[in-house]
């Protein structure tokens, strides 16, 4: 694999290299961060395909659950609780993602900058946010900046701010071996990458090619970084969780999932329109639901997650700021705020899970 795609991107746009202080997004970021908690926990929940280990960071009292059956036969059953039922616990466990495709930096740089107020009280922007620190003392909280060291060290940028969409392709997918772009519809028709198919493999995979959003979930065997969250989720089995991506358009939120149980897209839909609102609130441009275009239906990172725990997932894709969307990178970060702290309030405000797996939810009998 050549990293002279990289070279030449740094030649040409050196500002792609370049952030401000409270923009920490680089993978020793991550490892620094995991080096320094205090107020928290920080433990290794696994390795990626080339060997590195990949931090979680908890905050807020572990109560583990102890189901009886598993989550099929719980639900068949129609009894949920024999997996998990909420009323187990005292407070809500959630769970934060912050990239998964490597370049998609705005994840980390939110993450990072949460648990620099978790610790200290102050954010990497010096912001203190009492309330919101507030809010994310009455959950317990799992947060996994970067889940994918590999495509994170490989896409090189510290964001695509001020970029092209060639920028974005050749950060994210890489280069074919005939030395153009790998864009377009091969980029979901190739699921790993076969070696010696590219000459510059981008972020989006780890170092065996895998996209672990599209990983074979079902399958004899999935990449270590999924077996690393799997096992960390089957442990904290959280009621919510957020996954951050990032795209060039602007932001979105990629739901309902179509495989969901209808009260589950319920949820789903539910927690949208409560954090698009404040969105539109704080003037956050973002693709209302009718102009989101990725199919539904397919069996992603986050439906193998919620099959696996009855948690009720969001996938958020931050905008880039590209040179066609700009926005500056204190706007992205302050998005990310946004979403978090509505994220946060939807769930504190609301149970995350369904109280029935039904689209209307119990009808009351006319009398
Ligand atoms: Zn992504």
């Amino acid at each position: 694999m050549s990293i002279s795609a990289i070279d030449g991107l740094r030649a040409r746009r050196p500002h792609l290299f370049q952030s401000p202080e409270f923009w920490r997004s680089r993978w020793e970021h991550v490892v620094r961060q995991a080096e320094s908690v205090a107020c928290g926990q920080a433990q290794e929940i696994g390795e990626s395909a080339s060997g590195r280990k990949i931090p979680a960071f908890f905050y807020g009292a572990f109560e583990p659950v102890s189901p009886t059956a598993t989550i099929s036969s719980a639900m068949a059953s129609d009894r949920p609780g024999a997996f998990y039922a909420p009323s187990q616990r005292k407070t809500l466990s959630l769970a934060l993602i912050g990239s998964i495709h490597g370049g998609e930096t705005e994840g980390i740089a939110c993450c990072l900058s949460l648990l620099r107020l978790l610790e200290t009280g102050r954010d990497w922007r010096g912001q203190p946010r009492p309330a919101l620190l507030d809010k994310m003392s009455r959950v317990r909280l799992s947060i996994v900046p970067c889940l994918n060291p590999d495509g994170r060290i490989a896409a090189g940028v510290d964001h695509l701010c001020g970029g092209e969409l060639e920028d974005l392709f050749l950060v994210q997918q890489g280069l074919l071996a005939d030395g153009t772009l790998f864009r377009g519809r091969k980029i979901k028709e190739t699921q790993p990458i076969p070696p010696g198919m590219l000459q510059f493999m981008g972020g989006y995979y780890n170092a065996a090619g895998v996209n672990l959003q599209h990983d074979d979930f079902l399958g004899p065997e999935i990449a270590p970084e999924n077996r690393a969250i799997q096992k960390m989720f089957r442990r904290e089995i959280p009621d919510a969780f957020l996954t951050m991506h990032a795209h060039g358009a602007r932001a979105a939120f990629l739901a309902p999932d179509g495989l969901l149980p209808p009260g589950y897209q319920r949820k789903q839909t539910g927690a949208v329109g409560f954090i698009l609102g404040e969105m539109h609130r704080q003037g956050i441009p973002f693709l209302a639901s009718e102009d989101i275009t990725t199919p539904p239906w397919s069996f992603y990172f986050q439906v193998w997650l919620h099959f696996m725990t009855g948690a009720t997932p969001l996938l958020f894709e931050f905008s880039h700021g590209l040179a066609m969307q700009p926005a500056s990178l204190e706007q992205i970060m302050e998005t990310g705020y946004c979403v978090f702290e509505a994220w946060l309030d939807y769930n504190l405000a609301f149970s995350p899970r369904p109280a029935t797996p039904d689209l209307f939810g119990a009808t009351t009998p006319a009398a």
